[in-house]
C-alpha cells in the first residue's frame, strides 16, 4: 500500500515553485525561461513535456488504466504592470509582474503533476493532459493556438480554474452555464473637418461627435438590450486635437464591450454600428468602425459543474463550493469549450487577517498560498470522481 500523500510537503513545493515564477514574470508569448523551467520540473518527475503554442508546454501522464483524457489547463503569462508590493519575492523584471496569479496556476499543476507521478490515487483512470498555456492576457490569446494545434484532439473534458481575492481561502466558486463574459474592443477613427476654435461653423467638429457617441453608446445597455442581461460597455481611450483653439480634423475612441449570452453579444455589436453611423451623419462627420471580437462567453458544461461540486466538497468539506454570480470578466480558457466539455472555477485566495486583499491586475496582488494545495486537492477529487 502506498504511502498517503503529504500535502505538507506539497504545499511548501508548490510555494517555491509560484516563488521562483513570482520572480521571473514573463509577458504573453514571451513565456520561454517559463517554459524551461516548467519542463524542467516535469522532467524530475519523469514527464516528458512538449512544446504547443509557441510558449507553452504539454504533458500526458498515463494511469495505466483504460478511462477518460482529462485536459487540465493552467495559464502561464505575467503582466506589463509594476510591481508596488515589497516582498521577499517581488518580480526581479521591471514593469513585468504575475499580477494575476498565474504563477500560482502553474504551480497547482505541477503540484498535481508530482503527485500523479510519485504517489498516483488507486481510483484514477485514464490520462491526464496538463497543460500549461501561454498568452492568456493577450487576446487573441493562446488558447486558440493550443487548440489550434490538435493536440487536445480526443480529450473528454478540459478543466481550468483560477485563483481570487474575491473568494476566501477554503471556498471554491462554481456556476453552470455562463460564467464569465464575452469581450470584444472597439476603436472609432472619428473624421470631421480641422480649423480655428473661433469659427466652429466652417468646421466639422469630430470632439463634438466623439462626445454624442460616449454618451449615445450607453443606450445599448439602458434602452436597447434587456435590462436582465447584463452588458456592459466602457469607453477606455479618448484622443483628439494638439492645441486649445484648434477644432482637430479627427479623433480616436477605443472601448470594450462584455456580456454573458452570443446572442445579445451580436444585438450588441449591430446597435454600436449602427448608433455610430447614425450620430456621424447627423454631425455631418464619418468614423471608421474597427470591432473585433476578443474572448466568447465561459460556458460551463452543467454536468461537470455538478460532479465538481460533489467530488471537492467531498474531499474538501460540505460547503466549500459555493455557486457564485457570473462575472464580467474574461478569459481564453472560454475557447476550449468549443473543443470538449469543459468548466471553470474559482479557487479563494483571500486572507484578510494575512493582508491579501487586493483584486487581480493590482500592483500589490498577493493571495495566500494556502489556496495552492486547495487547488491541487481540487483537481485530485475531481479526477478521481466516478
Ligand atoms: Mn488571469
Amino acid at each position: 500500500m502506498k504511502e498517503l500523500t503529504n500535502f505538507k510537503a506539497i504545499n511548501d513545493y508548490c510555494s517555491s515553485v509560484r516563488r521562483y515564477l513570482h520572480q521571473h514574470p514573463e509577458l504573453s508569448f514571451h513565456e520561454d525561461q517559463t517554459a524551461a523551467f516548467i519542463c524542467g520540473e516535469l522532467k524530475k518527475l519523469g514527464i516528458d513535456g512538449t512544446s504547443v503554442a509557441d510558449t507553452g508546454v504539454y504533458a500526458v501522464f498515463d494511469s495505466g488504466i483504460p478511462g477518460p483524457t482529462v485536459v487540465i489547463r493552467a495559464d502561464i503569462d505575467a503582466l506589463p504592470l509594476q510591481e508596488e508590493a515589497d516582498l521577499p519575492y517581488a518580480s526581479k523584471v521591471p514593469g513585468v509582474m504575475h499580477a494575476c496569479g498565474h504563477d500560482g496556476h502553474v504551480a497547482i499543476l505541477l503540484g498535481l503533476g508530482k503527485i500523479l507521478a510519485e504517489n498516483p490515487p488507486q481510483k484514477l483512470k485514464g490520462k491526464v493532459g496538463l497543460l500549461f498555456q501561454p498568452a492568456e492576457e493577450c487576446p487573441p490569446g493562446g488558447a486558440v493556438k493550443v487548440i489550434a494545434s490538435g493536440i487536445l484532439d480526443g480529450a473528454d473534458y478540459i478543466l481550468g480554474s483560477h485563483l481570487t481575492n474575491r473568494l476566501p481561502l477554503g471556498q471554491v466558486g462554481i456556476r453552470p452555464g455562463s460564467l464569465m463574459a464575452a469581450v470584444d474592443c472597439f476603436k472609432i477613427e472619428i473624421t470631421g473637418k480641422g480649423g480655428h476654435g473661433s469659427s466652429p461653423h466652417l468646421c466639422i467638429d469630430p470632439i463634438i461627435t466623439g462626445a454624442h457617441l460616449v454618451n449615445a453608446w450607453q443606450t445599448i445597455v439602458s434602452r436597447r438590450i434587456d435590462p436582465l442581461q447584463p452588458v456592459v460597455l466602457s469607453t477606455g481611450t479618448f484622443h483628439a486635437g494638439t492645441n486649445f483653439n484648434i477644432i482637430p480634423a479627427g479623433a480616436t475612441i477605443t472601448g470594450s464591450v462584455r456580456c454573458l449570452s452570443e446572442t445579445i453579444r451580436a444585438e450588441v455589436e449591430s446597435e454600436f454600428r449602427q448608433i455610430t453611423e447614425t450620430v456621424c451623419r447627423a454631425d455631418k462627420t464619418s468614423a471608421r468602425i474597427d470591432y473585433t471580437p476578443g474572448y466568447p462567453v465561459l460556458h460551463c458544461e452543467p454536468d461537470l459543474v455538478q460532479k465538481i461540486r460533489k467530488a471537492v466538497d467531498a474531499s474538501l468539506g460540505a460547503n466549500t463550493v459555493i455557486q457564485m454570480p457570473p462575472v464580467m470578466l474574461s478569459e481564453d480558457f472560454a475557447y476550449y469549450g468549443q473543443a470538449a466539455p469543459s468548466a471553470f472555477f474559482f479557487i479563494g485566495a483571500r486572507n484578510e487577517a494575512k493582508g491579501f486583499i487586493q483584486e487581480n491586475h493590482h500592483p500589490r496582488f498577493d493571495f495566500d498560498e494556502e489556496a495552492l494545495v486547495v487547488g491541487v486537492k481540487a483537481y485530485l477529487a475531481i479526477l478521481q470522481a466516478e
